[in-house]
């Protein structure tokens, strides 16, 4: 497709468990208008689909256009998808499974839908118009609550035979054996995101390490504390964020070794909060743990586009739809 054929405008949307978000680009990637709503999902599919459907519609209005400017819509939810059939498998903060998504919203919305799980457009986003913008290649991890990964290979997004290609976060990894939200143990994510630093920490007050910060299980722990008691030098917290950054650091190390991308980019909540601070300690992991990386210098980046990326990831790939 030549570049005159490619649509001025593209739209996307970022569908979460408790809040939507559509963005208007143009070809550059500004964004020109924008809309969010609660997702609401106790409402009912269909209820949350004609929320899609006003969201996506104010954005365009903010834009100055109409629906019926955009070729497709692109959406981006959470949960492994199968991107040929446009269908959710499991969406456990939707209540949604074996939904076909793409179909059910197309008939409502009126535009072809490509849909895409969230991570992978927040990393299709970054390497399209943020931090990774002109990489042929890029990894994303995103680090929240959980621990998510996309893969751009050759500029192509790549989803994987089930939709597990990036899913970084559950990986066995050699950092011991706790158990996972996903039923396994000793995932990555175990360490290598906010519950992993939690029980890090948790397991660290236990070992008699001085903490700031009094943990108890259970116990929830925003990003900008985590950071308030970094900067406070917490030693609990200090010890328990370097293990969580080695750690990821290993499994980015491990990426190197199968795709060997030429740049790696950290977003999500923790990094949004900190990431100036933990990406040399990142670094510090894939030295230790990379063959690649040995004697190399890593090309980590820092998320730019923060709570766009996935809605704007969307947009870029609804474009693949004509
Ligand atoms: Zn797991």
């Amino acid at each position: 497709m030549g570049k005159r054929d490619m649509p001025k405008y593209r739209l996307g949307i970022d569908l979460g468990g408790t809040k939507m978000h559509a963005v208007v680009i143009n070809r550059k990637g500004k964004v020109l208008g924008s809309a969010r709503r609660a997702t609401k999902p106790e409402d009912g599919y269909k209820a949350v689909l004609r929320r899609l459907v006003d969201t996506a519609d104010e954005a365009a209005e903010d834009a100055e256009l109409d629906l019926d400017d955009f070729d497709a819509i692109g959406l981006g939810m959470p949960g492994p998808i199968d991107d040929r059939r446009g269908m959710v498998h499991l969406a456990p903060n939707l209540g949604w499974r074996e939904r076909s998504v793409a179909d059910d919203l197309k008939r409502v919305i009126k535009r072809p839908v490509v849909l895409g799980n969230d991570v992978n457009f927040g990393c299709l986003g970054e390497v399209t118009h943020g931090c990774a913008n002109g990489s042929a290649s890029a990894f994303a991890a995103f680090v929240g609550t959980g621990l998510g990964g996309g893969v751009v290979l050759n500029g192509r997004l790549e989803n994987g035979l089930h939709g597990f290609a990036g899913e970084i976060g559950h990986v066995p990894a050699p950092f011991g054996d706790a158990a996972c939200a996903c039923g396994l143990k000793g995932c990555l994510e175990t360490s290598a995101s906010k519950t992993g630093i939690i029980r890090l920490i948790l397991e660290e007050q236990r070992r008699g390490t001085k903490s700031l910060i009094r943990l108890k299980k259970g116990d929830r722990l925003k990003s900008s504390q985590l950071r308030e008691a970094w900067k406070r030098r917490c030693p609990a917290t200090r010890a328990a964020v370097a293990r969580s950054c080695r750690a990821l650091g290993w499994g980015l190390g491990a990426v190197a070794g199968v795709i060997d991308p030429e740049v790696f980019v950290l977003g999500g909540g923790v990094m949004e909060a900190m990431g100036d601070e933990l990406l040399p300690l990142v670094r510090d992991g894939m030295t230790e743990f990379s063959m690649c990386y040995r004697e190399r210098k890593p090309d980590l980046r820092l998320a730019a586009l923060g709570d766009d990326a996935v809605a704007i990831g969307a947009a870029v790939a609804s474009a693949a739809e004509e």
